[in-house]
């Protein structure tokens, strides 16, 4: 069993390594560890080693870690996972960004409490945000499907409280399909306006991280490789 600061240090090595394989620059390449399931100090001990982006998919245990671990001053929660409407006010409370907006709806739920005052009367800035693409249409996923994708972006654009940043996607498990699925997130945000409007491509896990990189991700989402294997 290795410690969490040496499976962080073996992965950025990973992102590192493919990175530079396909001419990228490592900086370009933000790692998120996925914290869901797992405990407070967990992420203390990744915090102090040197990660400050985390990942969960559980609205509320998202905003609980978020309140329990305000003395880590410049922590970054990143929302990953499906969001439903009734959970919107936790991830406008405590996330830095939202990788899985996948309907209008959402973005009306979000709008809506985006545009409420904190308590201590702040307004928060705009949250940045990225659609998740079902790239495949597959029917048991979320994420939006390609055919959706151009109105759900335009809904976005037009929401003064979030600014749009790019797409993700949830891959398959088989290395050879999740090749495909990262491609075909890239072809669509060239379809969709480019690098230009869509600077961001979340894709890339903890199995698939090398590939994703090599097709250009800018963030990957990686649990189990640093935390090791959840419950
Ligand atoms: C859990 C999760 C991950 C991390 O998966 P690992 O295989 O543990 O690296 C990435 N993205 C999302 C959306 C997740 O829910």
């Amino acid at each position: 069993m290795s410690t969490i600061a040496e499976a962080l240090a073996h992965v950025r090595d990973r992102i590192a390594r493919a990175a530079i394989a396909c001419s990228r620059n490592p900086e370009d390449i933000k790692l998120i560890a996925v914290s869901k399931t797992k405990p407070e100090t967990a992420v203390r001990e990744a915090y102090k080693a040197g990660q400050r982006a985390f990942g969960e998919n559980y609205a509320q245990e998202l905003a609980q870690k978020a309140d329990h671990l305000t003395d880590l001053a410049d922590i970054e929660w990143h929302y990953i996972g499906h969001l439903q409407s009734n959970k919107a006010k936790y991830v406008a409370r405590a996330a830095h960004v939202l990788h899985a907006l996948d309907s209008p709806s959402l973005v009306r739920e979000l709008g809506k409490r985006l545009a409420q005052k904190d308590e201590n009367g702040n307004m928060r800035g705009p949250l940045p945000v990225l659609i998740e693409v079902n790239v495949g249409a597959e029917p048991q996923k979320h994420g939006v499907s390609p055919a959706n994708l151009g109105p759900l972006l335009e809904a976005v654009d037009h929401e003064p409280t979030l600014k749009l940043r790019g797409l993700m996607t949830m891959p398959p498990q088989d290395l050879e399909n999740a090749r495909r699925a990262f491609e075909a997130l890239v072809s669509l945000r060239n379809l969709h306006g480019g690098q230009t409007r869509l600077p961001e491509l979340s894709m890339g896990m903890s199995e698939d991280l090398e590939i994703a990189i090599a097709c250009g991700a800018t963030m990957v989402r990686v649990g189990s490789a640093i935390f090791g294997a959840r419950e």
